[in-house]
Formats: structure tokens, C-alpha cells, sequence
């Protein structure tokens, strides 16, 4: 494997706090490497280390020289908080930063890489959250870098915004751009990168590709019923044979599979269970995250799957994925859904 970057035992103290506390990795060149992890996990200040603007402690390179010593066309970085003078245009903006360099690649080829051709004698404060984004992405490549770092580079950014930017980053990648990113977007990471890290605490707690993590850590599929009677429901459930967990108005069958959910709609109707919803979930890199930082968020229980069944006033009917129905004399049909599909969470 031909290594872009690699880290030895890194570490970094800010006086009392280990911000890292040992972290070897590598990446390998054409790879995109995605950091997750909690605020404060170290993921700016490994981003720091790898790419030389804070010292540390342990080996870091970049095809295998120091990233000081590197000669610094090869490194691009944007920053998490990076903001542009807003009364350029973009044009300017990316001939300005590519004045730094002693060679720089063109400018109208940056503004067609990023995909603003059309604004691109637009000030930058006129853009919306997604250009203004691009831009700097653009600026992170005046220099034409091999190894790219970005640090959050969708955060603040509306969903349209940050999908066109994962198009431009898919883009880099497949031109064979090294990319290094941080997001606090599992889906992001779970579509861009080749391989995902966790960070937690300063250590890397987990390293595989997004289905590897998943497979390892994301636990099985589940079928989340919300109802107002969720003990009774899990009683109705648990007398089926089904593995039920009570939450106050939810109730969690996990390990469930797509043939059964027409069995758990039944049991619910034969104990005579009114619930709002069934959603049948896959697990996706959130539960991977939420299982290993053991953090919580609102909504825990469906963090990404389709809503397959509501039923209102006793009456269920098939919704988005069709997979459960009910009819108001009780009969039941179901058929095997389409995958759940990973959303990206709230944190
Ligand atoms: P993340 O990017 O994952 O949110 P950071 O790398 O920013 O985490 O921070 C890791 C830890 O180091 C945090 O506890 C943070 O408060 C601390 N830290 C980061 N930078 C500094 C600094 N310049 N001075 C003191 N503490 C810092």
C-alpha cells in the first residue's frame, strides 16, 4: 500500500487535557479517510498534527516526509472556521490564494472543478452556505494538493448545498485526490469515505470501512413501533416470541427481519394495540456511533429507517414503503420492504 499519511502514537496535551492520547493511522494515497467523533474528541487537533500546524508529540508524515518538511503544494487544508475576505468574488478569491504559491492552477479550472462557473463574479457574501463552501474548498486547491484535509467542510450547510458538495469531493476522489475529512454527518462519511475513524477521547476506537463498522458495531435491523400503550405492545409482542423492549412510547423489536413485520402487526391486533407507526430499520454508521461513544440522541430509537405502517383511530394503512398494512375489520397483509435508508441524525 502506498501511504499518503500516516501517524505513530501521536499525542497532544493542552496542559491538564490530552486532546491525543496516542493515535496511529494511515491513509493510503487516493484514499478518503472520514474522522468522526464527539465535540472535543481531538479530531481538529489531529488535523492540526497531519498537517503541521500544531507540534506534537510521535511520528507524523506525508508521503513519508514531515508535514513541515513536505514541500507545501502537496498538503491543501480548510479549516473548520476558514472565512474569506466576503467583498471578493469568488474568482478573486481563488486568484488571491493561488498568489501564495509560486505555481498555481488555473483559476477558471478551479471554478469548473468546484462547480461555479456561473457565480464565480459573485462576492463571496452574496453566496449561499453551499458556494461560500465551495469556494473554500476551491481555495484549498489552488495549489493542486495530493493529500487534502477538511475539517467539517459541510457543516452549517443546507442538505442541497452539502450534496453538491459531495458531489465535487466524489470528483476530487475519483481524479485520485488523498482526502482526510471530519464530519459530525454520518452521512457523509457513510457516502465519501473509504474508510471511517472514530475518535473518542483522544483515541482512534474504531478504524474499517463504513459496512465493516456497521457489521462489527451497528447491531441488527430493528422494527420501532410508537404507541402510547408500549407495555402492553411489548406483552402483546413478547407472547409472539418477539424480543420487545418497552421504551414510553415506543416499543423495539431488534433483530427483526423484513418477513416478520406481518407477525408483529398481527400479534399488536390480535392483543387489540392501537400504535401510530412502524418503522423498520437497518443499522447505519449513527447506531455504529451511538453504540460506541454510547452517546444519545432525541429520536434514538428511529435514527434511519422509513416509516413502513401508521395507523390512526384503529385503522393502519401502508405508507412510504408500503411494507404493513391493516384494514379496519383487523386482516393483515405485509410484504418485505425496501431497505431502510441511513438519514443523517441530529446531534
Ligand atoms: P474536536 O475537533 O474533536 O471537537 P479538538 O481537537 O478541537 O476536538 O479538541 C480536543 C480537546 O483539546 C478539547 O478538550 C479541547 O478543548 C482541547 N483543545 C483544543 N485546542 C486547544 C487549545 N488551543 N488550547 C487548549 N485546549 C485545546
Amino acid at each position: 500500500m502506498n501511504e499518503a499519511v500516516v501517524a505513530a502514537d501521536v499525542r497532544k496535551q493542552y496542559g491538564e487535557t490530552v486532546a491525543l492520547d496516542g493515535v496511529d493511522l494511515s491513509v493510503a494515497d487516493g484514499e478518503v479517510f472520514g474522522l468522526i467523533g464527539p465535540n472535543g474528541a481531538g479530531k481538529t487537533t489531529l488535523v492540526r498534527a497531519l498537517t503541521g500546524t500544531t507540534a506534537v508529540d510521535g511520528e507524523v508524515s506525508i508521503h513519508g516526509e514531515t508535514p513541515t518538511g513536505i514541500d507545501a503544494d502537496r498538503i491543501g487544508l480548510l479549516p473548520q472556521s476558514f472565512a474569506p475576505p466576503a467583498r471578493l468574488t469568488a474568482r478573486e478569491l481563488v486568484d488571491y490564494y493561488g498568489g501564495l504559491y509560486d505555481s498555481a492552477r488555473d483559476t477558471d479550472d478551479i471554478l469548473a472543478t468546484v462547480g461555479l462557473e456561473d457565480d464565480a463574479d459573485s462576492w463571496y457574501e452574496t453566496l449561499s452556505g453551499g458556494q461560500q463552501r465551495r469556494v473554500c474548498v476551491g481555495i484549498a486547491l489552488v495549489n493542486d494538493p495530493d493529500v487534502l484535509f477538511l475539517d467539517e467542510p459541510t457543516t452549517g450547510i443546507d442538505p442541497a448545498g452539502r450534496r453538491s458538495l459531495w458531489s465535487v469531493l466524489e470528483g476530487l476522489a475519483e481524479g485520485g485526490t488523498t482526502i482526510f475529512l471530519t464530519s459530525h454527518s454520518m452521512a457523509e462519511v457513510e457516502r465519501l469515505a473509504d474508510r471511517v475513524g472514530l475518535l473518542q477521547d483522544g483515541r482512534l476506537v474504531a478504524v474499517g470501512s463504513p459496512a465493516e463498522l456497521i457489521d462489527s458495531h451497528g447491531g441488527g435491523s430493528r422494527l420501532v413501533i410508537e404507541t402510547d400503550d408500549s407495555s402492553a405492545a411489548a406483552d402483546a409482542l413478547a407472547a409472539e416470541g418477539f424480543e420487545a423492549t418497552a421504551e414510553p412510547t415506543t416499543v423495539v423489536i431488534a433483530g427483526v427481519s423484513p418477513v416478520d413485520i406481518g407477525d408483529a402487526v398481527a400479534a399488536l391486533s390480535a392483543a387489540d394495540v392501537a400504535y401510530e407507526s412502524l418503522t423498520w430499520t437497518e443499522p447505519s454508521l449513527e447506531d455504529v456511533y451511538l453504540q460506541l461513544t454510547g452517546e444519545t440522541f432525541e429520536g434514538a430509537a428511529t435514527p434511519g429507517g422509513s416509516v413502513v405502517a401508521e395507523q390512526t383511530a384503529g385503522d393502519a394503512s401502508a405508507t412510504q414503503a408500503g411494507t404493513a398494512s391493516q384494514d379496519s375489520a383487523g386482516s393483515q397483509d405485509s410484504t418485505a420492504p425496501q431497505d431502510g435508508t441511513a438519514q443523517e441524525g441530529a446531534r
